[in-house]
């Protein structure tokens, strides 16, 4: 690009028309995929470091499409953002994860199910009558689900009387709050006090660099001292590497989640990692 010449400005709009025109297939594709119910949901464990046991698992959409193939969830969630599809989606997850607590749960498995749940859904004004009709449809008790936000969320609803009295509502009725991606968004702890917030996430680029710099090892450090004085769960996320684990256990982490333990997996898949 950085050559004056017209052919990069001929091909400069042409990735860009590429990718509009990307974005209209995915689009449409997903329509249909709704429609026909196509998507998915895998489930990721998180384990307790104190107890070494899985106490809940992440809801992560999944989406294979038999014309354009898979679709990551990065690419999916801000088409259907941009779109409005994403409440479509948020439907399905919400759904799909409230009957499989329900339904471990008639197995004896007391798990967690957590939902990714972005600001744009929140300003729904029906949210969390939704969400806890769905907990008496499927006969989900509300302790076994936890909403995962973004720190970017929370500064944006910390603005939005409407959003917190939802979050409110679901709080009261027992549903708790994970702070996802903590660390990544902007120093205002306002939204602490605002938000009825149970766990703090810590992001797991932060993780990644753990055993290489000494620098992340202070900041988890704080983190994790951070979390406890403000008597939250504090749990670390994309961790792969038993380094990484110990030196999180080392620093008082109450829990884990990531590849260490396992990638995403079906539903069905869970209760054999449980007794492993
Ligand atoms: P997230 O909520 O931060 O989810 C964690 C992502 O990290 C997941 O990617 C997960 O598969 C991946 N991951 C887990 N453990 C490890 C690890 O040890 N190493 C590495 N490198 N990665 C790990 P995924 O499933 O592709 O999801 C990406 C993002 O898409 C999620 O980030 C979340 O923001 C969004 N997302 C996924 N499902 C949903 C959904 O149902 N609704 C909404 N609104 N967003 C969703
Ligand atoms: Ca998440
Ligand atoms: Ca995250
Ligand atoms: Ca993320």
């Amino acid at each position: 690009v950085r050559e004056a010449g017209g052919d990069n400005i001929l091909s400069l709009s042409e990735a860009a028309h590429k990718k509009l025109n990307r974005k209209s297939i995915i689009e449409k594709r997903l329509l249909m995929a709704l429609d026909q119910h196509n998507l998915k949901v895998l489930y990721q464990p998180q384990v307790d470091l104190k107890t070494g046991q899985i106490y809940a698992v992440e809801a992560l959409v999944r989406w294979d499409d038999e014309e354009i193939g898979v679709v990551s969830p990065d690419e999916l969630i801000p088409i259907a953002e941009e779109t409005g599809l994403i409440n479509d989606i948020g439907s399905f997850v919400i759904e799909e994860a409230c009957q499989q607590a329900a339904k471990w749960k008639k197995q004896g498995l007391e798990l967690k199910v957590g939902i990714n749940l972005s600001v744009r859904e929140f300003r729904d004004k029906n949210m969390a009558k939704f969400i806890l009709d769905t907990l008496t449809k499927t006969g989900c008790p509300a302790h076994l689900i936890q909403i995962e936000i973004t720190e970017k969320f929370a500064l944006e609803a910390e603005a939005e009387t409407s959003i917190i009295q939802q979050m409110r509502k679901l709080e009261e009725e027992g549903i708790t709050f994970v702070l996802d991606d903590f660390g990544t968004g902007y120093a205002s702890f306002r939204y602490m006090q605002l938000l009825p917030i149970n766990t703090l996430k810590i992001d797991q680029t932060f993780v990644h660099s753990l055993t290489q710099s000494e620098k992340t090892q202070r900041l988890i450090k704080g983190i994790v001292h951070f979390g406890k004085s403000m008597n939250l769960t504090v749990l670390a996320e994309g961790v792969e590497t038993n380094e990484q684990k110990e030196l999180l256990e080392q620093y008082e982490c109450d829990a884990i989640q990531g590849f260490l333990i396992s990638k995403p997996v079906t539903a069905d898949n869970i209760p054999q990692l449980l007794s492993s």
